[in-house]
């Protein structure tokens, strides 16, 4: 299910099977997430395309698939049936899908391969793999077409999305094109039966000798992807091998299963796509509650995604399951059943990321009966089994219903994405969608935006984060260019090599979402689902301006990628690093890890001594940073930085993505004894309690306290800091719900200079009573904090606003009395791997807390 926050609107019965409420990746338990894989496959793995990166680049190449090889999305080049043998996977009897009677994964490959030899409508194909290195299937039911018919089709659909215009004249077209349908499943791990429903499905479609059935696949292709989250599947548990929750990650793409998604909602291109989810009962079936998504065409989508939610709602409580008998309840519409709460603003969602690859109808469905968690460890097999095959008739009713529905409005769905991507084009105003265009569309569910003429990207703060956004957009579809001369724009003048993104193009909704600072509102609704701020142009680092007048007048080229960004001044002497972008803090942890013997100054810069020079350029080339002269700069010795981290999930991501060597710890792990020697700083956000430490373990932190470093983040964070006695600070509490992107002031200190104007909370902290030991790295803005996002006071108390906020600390730094050097984050600078532009702080304060402390120790000795 999708759900962190209860829904206490929807229906009495959902209340008691809703998560507790609480922030998806604030404090999970880190000690009993599955293992996270310490990826030893070289930087880049993570890491999509980026600029001055010969390796990713190399990546971008598109390429033929290669039989068992992940093909990166359906080929243009290849007809159906494709008949591809997928490798099977050797059987793992702790498939946690054995349990409740579901196909384990081992057994999907067979199953494939199998109807693949059975019929000529399957076609099996691998699209990526999984974090933990598991095969992404994707299979296309259509009828069979030859090579030339394949490349028909594929011409066509790049029409409707590169020259809407001319595809909405085209009268032919819709009889022509086969509308394509999209169904992911078991994107949460441990929500499962999507998966099963897909595959009866396509055996019934593969197998069926009805007309009616042949005459579907005959003007429309079905896309399943499988099973969206293997690993998951296999472990039974909600996120993938990385500890991420898939269905956070659309506007991140930190993870490959996402990826792989992202890569085929662009190339397939689906005109209505369903995400199967559970558990909530009755069935839920979006469309959505507001506050809607400003930067969708919202009428052509609500018209549609309600007609196919009360299809699918028919076709369920159709089944004729009924609450006396089997505990199923009716099915349920948020938009239509509910106030708020279930909302579509973020697209962080599967269906609320595909409209902006032109979906005109997309739906979460929450099957009905819980069998996780709890359940799963609690119930009975017999119970298990009968409420899975329930949930899976549920599944295989929406996906039966979504398909008659392509079917049967089949033009129309055409035309209308033909609609999306030609108002991007033509760079038409928002529509104020009409009142009523749906029963029971109201007021409260008109969101409009007004989009810039254009967005020029530049380098002006770093280079590498403007090439990191570059291609980030480039790999969602969006056309940016690159200006070819210096030019004006709103009165301003930006040089040559600039990166212009005109808005009057077809995926334009795409570019405005992840380019906007985003809106502050908490005023318009009480409780927001998930979070209700991101902005890649205030969160990732790099320099991003509207133009609001008329378009820029330049000459600029397509990008394919960024351009490089690497350099090394000419000279002999030693040279500086700057670390103001996650690339230079790789570059200095690999330069660390080669053996080069590194200072850090106080303003936040390595230097490298000229001996060095050579192991400079190679990581200049591979992470696109630029040297300077070190001009007399000096600093104190730094060593590779060792980190003992008990963090969150896409914490310990990030510092491992960043080049850190991790060792997670946990109060269990300290309480059973844990050896310090090998730890240069401790990161405490999450899993460890000092109050909960053995005598033992709490002397042996108190012994590593002398000699080394402390980083803070959160809750518990701060009740670590207290209770250990390090810095002199009351940490305040903000909402604990309240998150979004905030505006900042920064110090020259060793955290905050270099810091981007904005930072990213949930649930926000801050920091009084400060000691004299304490300096004050950023602040939250005196004049209000929240840009974007949902952050009200609490409405018993009036306290934890944004407006108790104002100027408070929100990083602080310090030396205890011990000697340790201790960071202490407020606000969430690497929450689910998406503010880029935060990562540095992190990476500063550790090679601050590790060198200060080093030296510290080295003064009393
Ligand atoms: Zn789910």
């Amino acid at each position: 299910m999708r759900l962190s926050i209860p829904l206490a609107s929807i229906v009495a019965v959902s209340a008691v099977l809703l998560a507790p409420a609480g922030t998806a990746t604030a404090e999970p338990p880190a000690p009993s997430q599955p293992a996270v894989r310490d990826f030893g496959n070289g930087p880049e793995r993570h890491e999509e395309a980026a600029g001055g990166d010969e390796q990713a680049r190399a990546l971008r190449t598109p390429a033929l698939p290669t039989t068992g090889e992940p093909s990166g999305g359906p080929s243009r080049d290849l007809g159906y049936p494709r008949r591809t043998e997928l490798p099977e996977p050797p059987e793992n009897p702790a498939d946690a899908s054995i349990k409740l009677g579901l196909v384990p994964y081992h057994g999907i490959a067979p199953k494939l391969n199998e109807l693949q030899r059975r019929s000529d409508r399957v076609s099996a194909e691998i699209i990526g793999r999984s974090a933990q290195g598991r095969d992404l299937y994707l299979v296309t039911v259509t009828a069979p077409e030859s090579r030339a018919e394949a490349r028909e089709q594929a011409r066509l659909r790049e029409r409707i999305a590169d020259d809407p215009a001319a595809a909405a004249r085209d009268r032919r077209l819709a009889a022509r094109y086969k509308a394509p349908l999209y169904v992911n499943a078991n994107i949460h791990g441990n929500e499962w039966e999507g998966t099963d429903a897909s595959l009866r499905t396509i055996e019934e479609l593969a197998t069926s000798a009805d007309p009616k059935v042949a005459a579907l696949l005959a003007r429309t292709r079905l896309y399943f992807n499988v099973t969206a989250n293997p690993d998951g599947r296999v472990n039974g548990v909600r996120p993938n091998g990385d500890g991420f929750d898939l269905n956070r990650d659309f506007v991140t793409a930190s993870q490959p299963e996402v990826r792989a998604m992202r890569r085929l909602m662009i190339d397939a291109q689906p005109v209505t796509m369903i995400d199967l989810h559970g558990y909530v009962n009755g069935t839920l079936i979006e469309p959505t509650t507001p506050p809607h998504g400003a930067n969708y065409e919202y009428d052509l989508f609500i018209r549609n995604a309600y007609a196919n939610g009360l299809g699918m709602e028919a076709a369920v409580n159709g089944l004729g399951y009924t609450a006396e008998k089997d505990g199923v309840h009716p099915a349920q519409i948020p938009f239509r059943d509910s106030a708020e709460g279930w909302d579509d603003w973020p697209p962080i969602f599967t269906p609320q990321y595909a409209p902006f690859h032109g979906a005109v109808a997309s739906h979460t469905v929450e099957i009905p009966l819980r069998v996780n968690n709890a359940d799963y460890a609690n119930l009975p097999v017999e119970e298990l089994r009968r409420r899975s095959a329930i949930n899976t008739d549920v599944a295989a009713a929406a996906i039966r219903a979504s398909y008659a529905f392509v079917q049967a409005r089949h033009d129309a769905l055409i035309a209308d994405q033909i609609e999306v991507f030609r108002r991007g084009a033509a760079g038409e105003p928002s529509r104020t969608v009409p009142l009523g265009i749906v029963p029971g569309f109201g007021p409260e569910d008109v969101y409009t935006t007004t989009f810039p003429r254009a967005y020029v990207i530049t380098g002006e703060r770093s280079a590498t984060a403007a090439a990191r956004l570059v291609d980030h957009l480039v790999a969602n579809d969006v056309r940016v260019g690159r200006a070819r001369h210096a030019f004006r724009a709103d009165g301003r003048t930006y040089p040559a090599g600039s990166y212009v993104v005109d808005m009057r193009q077809p995926k334009r909704g795409l570019a405005n979402v992840m380019l906007e600072p985003g809106a502050d509102i908490s005023p318009r609704v009480d409780a927001m689902y998930d979070i209700s701020g991101w902005s890649h142009a205030l969160l990732w680092g790099a320099t991003v301006e509207p133009v609001t007048g008329s378009a820029p007048r330049v000459a600029a080229e397509p990008v394919k990628a960024a351009v490089p960004t690497g350099s090394v001044p000419r000279g002999a002497g030693p040279l500086a690093l700057k670390v103001v972008d996650a690339k230079e803090v790789r570059a200095v942890n690999d330069l660390l890890a080669q053996g080069v013997a590194l200072t850090w100054t106080d303003d936040g810069r390595a230097v490298v001594p000229a001996s060095a020079r050579r192991a400079a350029g190679t990581v200049s080339d591979r992470y696109g940073v630029a040297f300077t002269p070190a001009a007399g700069a000096t600093g104190r010795p730094l060593a590779p930085v060792r980190l003992a981290a008990a963090v969150a999930a896409d914490e310990l991501f990030t510092l491992r993505e960043l080049g850190f060597p991790v060792t997670p710890v946990s109060t269990a792990v300290l309480n059973a004894g844990f050896d310090w020697s090998a730890t240069d700083v401790l990161v405490v956000s999450s899993g460890l309690s000092y109050t909960a430490l053995d005598p033992d373990a709490r002397a042996a932190l108190d012994a590593f306290l002398t000699t080394g470093g402390v980083i803070t983040r959160g809750g518990t964070g701060a009740a670590f800091n207290a209770a250990a006695g390090l810095l002199t600070v009351t940490a305040v509490a903000g909402r604990s719900d309240a998150n979004g992107v905030v505006r900042v002031a920064s110090s020259a200190g060793p955290v905050g200079a270099g810091s981007p104007e904005h930072s990213f909370v949930y649930s926000p902290r801050w920091f009084t009573g400060l000691g004299p030991e304490v300096r004050v790295e950023q602040s939250y803005a005196a004049e209000g904090p929240l840009v974007a996002g949902h952050w009200r006071a609490d409405p018993r108390t009036g306290a934890g606003g944004p407006e108790q906020a104002r100027g408070q600390a929100a990083v602080v730094s310090g030396r205890d009395e011990r000697g340790a050097a201790v960071v202490m984050f407020g606000t969430e600078p690497m929450f689910r791997n998406h503010p880029k532009g935060l990562f540095p702080q992190v990476a500063r304060a550790a090679y601050w807390t590790a060198t200060a402390t080093a030296a510290t120790a080295a003064a009393a000795h």
